[in-house]
């Protein structure tokens, strides 16, 4: 029963077999695991018949008539509508909010509450109105008894093109009403958890997650759920980790030594959080277990340099059976250019020191120091370099994906770096390691600020170090937030930059729609739209390029390459180009529509700019009229971490990380917002793991994990 397919059991529409496949509903097991992501009492709500002023409603229905016009007394704008239910209408009234009329259109459906105000004629003082895609039942009129019998809270699913709440509500009722399909159910958790932490047994906690009859069953079963989530994920992690604790791997006996000599020959010295992040990675790779570490750290925070140290380290390092020769170092960047400016930044913090560093990416192949002359690089063939690097001359090998192939063989490949690839790190790691060989070192940097819950949850098979200070002496970016009238004036100052010798980004809106392929064309318009805008107007006689997401890789990488030789002005892209490229001279970034975006988001496009020694400045261009605290905590907040805690805190994880990245449901997500139930599910996990690691005792949870992550994979 519980496996059996959705689409035989019920009689469905294409749009909602559609629907069902987007939302991966399989199985009858998948259908129970879709879960409401708010409830409504019948008592919280109120029909127009029976208001009251200066009582609270929560009103469903039709939104008639919106218009601005201005208050009869201080004449300023306002916005106007109706309400219409099944029992009558009653106005909303938005005082100095006249824009609030432009957001919705007649006939809308809503849901709206507020207070209830007036002598006579009432009216809603500035409600707040959210669009629904239904209205909940009874709304026009008849109140909910005539539909349900079993309690008056109502579960609400997250809306979905083609299938409505109101399915799933149903579908759902009918298999759990169905007493042989609950006695399928086997819990997954084991009851030492469930005792531990009291948390609702299994079948207890899907007829409480869905119907629930008092709002503290749907707490304790959403509370269960979240925990069984986070757990699962982190146990996939330490099963991984354990798997490869168990593996050999390189000892770099005289690390710190020979890290020491390298610092040395810095102009500076390192930060503490430098400092910190290098010891724990020496003590790392030292000895056996192999390394798994993430560094995390704002860009601009120094991480190359630790990475020097550690890449140090290794190729001073000779393999045990091989006395003169040395360990070698793969370290695999995001983007051609990035791996081309790492390049040229490991000769640079070499160059003293007699190191064979190669790149390889699409475009060939380079070799340093060249024979003729070892203070340069020189262009080699893909076969010699190839050559090089498996006899093991080559000691430190750069490159991009190409890093990643089947023709190249690494002697012996004692430390892998990955920059922002964090997600795939591990996996890579693997793909490097030949057969019968050590398993390398892994260290894994990325500059998205990621709290710390995601990051123990998510990348829980690796150490954590947090890089949250910056080397000293750094101007910092001037952020302003700027309304529709400083317009004006942003653009004089832009243009001064310009004139200087400087370049800008213009960063355009992120769009809201729920079809990620949709985004994209969306985004691209309005990058088009406003380099047009900018080129024939405000910035008329500048260089104006575009980037997005539709252009291809050759495309977006010339593109790069032109702006970073200042054959550019002006780029306007769009937020999902990854602009992960440091161009110094970019002095100025624009942000279209910040308040779309999140804290974190905000962060890392501000980055862009943090690379030069002139001033930085960041516009945040926002439409809404008051500045919200969100985009004032971006003007004052220190580090990304900062900000990305405090999005988690108030927008939710969502906006974090995609969630068809992580694998985690949304309740999941939710979890992340408490940090204490995160460490006791790593406890448990951690424990259970190495108790247990096939999961002999556990089947049931060993089939539950094997599936979330077949999910994973599939996305
Ligand atoms: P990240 O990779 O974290 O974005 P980098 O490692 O590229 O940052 O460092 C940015 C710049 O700061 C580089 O020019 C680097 O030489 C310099 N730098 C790094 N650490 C220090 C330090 N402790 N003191 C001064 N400058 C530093
Ligand atoms: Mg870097």
């Amino acid at each position: 029963m519980l496996t059996d397919v959705v689409e035989n059991r019920f009689r469905l529409q294409d749009a909602q077999k559609k629907a069902l496949a987007r939302l991966k509903i399989v199985t009858i097991q998948d259908l129970l695991y879709h879960f409401p992501h708010r409830y409504e009492n019948a008592g919280d709500q109120k029909t127009v018949e029976g208001l009251v002023a200066g009582t609270d409603a929560i009103l469903y229905g039709t939104l008639r008539k919106p218009e601005t016009r201005r208050a009869w007394k201080s004449k300023r704008p306002m916005s106007e509508a109706w309400l219409e239910d099944g029992t009558g209408r009653v106005k909303l009234m938005w005082f100095n909010q006249p824009y609030i009329a432009k957001m919705y259109q007649d006939g809308f459906m809503v849901k709206v509450s507020g207070r209830v105000e007036g002598k006579g004629s009432l009216y809603i003082a500035n409600p707040e109105v959210e669009r629904v895609a239904e209205l909940p039942l009874g709304s026009e009129g008849t109140i909910f008894q005539t539909e349900s019998d079993d309690g008056d809270i109502f579960a609400f699913y997250p809306e979905s093109r083609g299938i409505t709440s109101r399915w799933f509500r149903h579908a759902i009722a009918k298999v759990l009403s169905n007493r042989e399909v609950i006695d399928e159910i086997n819990e997954v958790l084991p009851e030492y958890i469930l005792t531990a932490y009291k948390l609702p047994e299994l079948q207890k906690a899907l007829v409480w997650i869905h119907q629930p009859k008092k709002k503290e069953h749907a707490t304790a079963a959403r509370k269960r759920f979240s925990f069984e989530d986070i757990f699962l994920i982190q146990l996939a992690r330490h099963r991984d980790r354990l798997a490869t604790e168990k593996q050999k791997t390189y000892s770099i006996p005289k690390a710190k030594v020979h890290a020491d000599v390298f610092l040395q020959t810095l102009p500076f010295t390192l930060t503490n959080g430098q400092k910190s992040a290098v010891d724990a990675i020496l003590s790392d790779i030292e000895t056996a277990p192999a390394m798994s570490r993430l560094l995390e750290g704002d860009v601009g925070s120094g991480k190359t340099v630790v990475a020097a140290a550690a890449a140090y380290a290794v190729v001073k390092t000779p393999p045990t059976e091989r006395p003169s020769a040395t360990l070698q170092v793969a370290y695999m960047a995001p983007t051609e250019i990035l791996a081309e400016q790492h390049f040229k930044s490991f000769i640079e913090l070499f160059n003293h020191l007699p190191i064979q560093i190669g790149l390889i990416t699409s475009s060939g192949c380079k070799k340093y120091p060249s024979k003729v002359n070892n203070t340069e690089s020189t262009k080699i063939s893909k076969t010699q370099l190839l050559k090089w690097v498996k006899n093991g001359e080559i000691a430190v090998l750069i490159g991009t994906h190409s890093l990643i192939q089947k023709t190249i063989q690494f002697r012996d490949l004692g430390l892998v770096i990955i920059d922002e690839q964090h997600r795939f790190g591990t996996h890579q790691r693997q793909v490097l390691t030949q057969k019968d060989n050590l398993l390398p070192h892994l260290l894994s940097m990325t500059a998205t600020p990621i709290p710390r819950t995601l990051a123990l949850t998510l990348y829980g098979d690796l150490d954590l170090t947090i890089l949250d200070e910056m080397p000293p002496g750094r101007k910092p970016i001037i952020t302003n937030i700027v309304s529709k009238t400083g317009r004006t004036a942003m653009y004089t100052a832009v243009r001064r930059e310009l004139d200087a010798g400087r370049q800008a980004y213009v960063i355009c809106p992120r769009i809201d729609e729920p079809d990620p392929k949709k985004v994209e064309t969306l985004q691209t318009k309005s990058v088009l739209a406003e380099a047009h805008k900018l080129k024939t107007k405000e910035f008329s006689g500048y260089r104006v390029e575009v980037l997005h997401g539709q252009m291809k890789p050759k495309e977006k990488e010339a593109t790069m390459q032109a702006l970073l030789n200042h054959e550019i002005d002006i780029l306007v892209a769009t937020s999902v180009v990854e602009v992960g490229v440091n161009v110094p001279n970019a002095t100025v970034i624009i942000i279209e529509g910040a308040e779309r975006f999140g804290l974190a988001q905000l962060h890392q496009l501000r980055g862009r700019v943090v690379r030069s020694n002139h001033q930085a400045y960041c516009y945040a261009l926002t439409s809404e009229g008051n500045t919200t605290t969100r985009l004032k905590a971006f003007t004052k907040a220190k580090n990304g971490f900062e900000l990305a805690e405090m999005d988690l805190k108030i927008r939710g994880p969502g906006e974090l990380y995609g969630r068809s990245q992580s694998g985690l449901t949304d309740l999941g997500m939710e979890a992340l917002k408490n940090l204490k139930m995160v460490e006791i599910a790593r406890t448990e996990a951690q424990a259970l793991a190495s108790n247990d690691p096939t999961l002999r005792k556990y089947p049931v949870l060993k089939t539950a994990l094997q599936h979330k992550m077949d999910k994973i994979h599939f996305e």
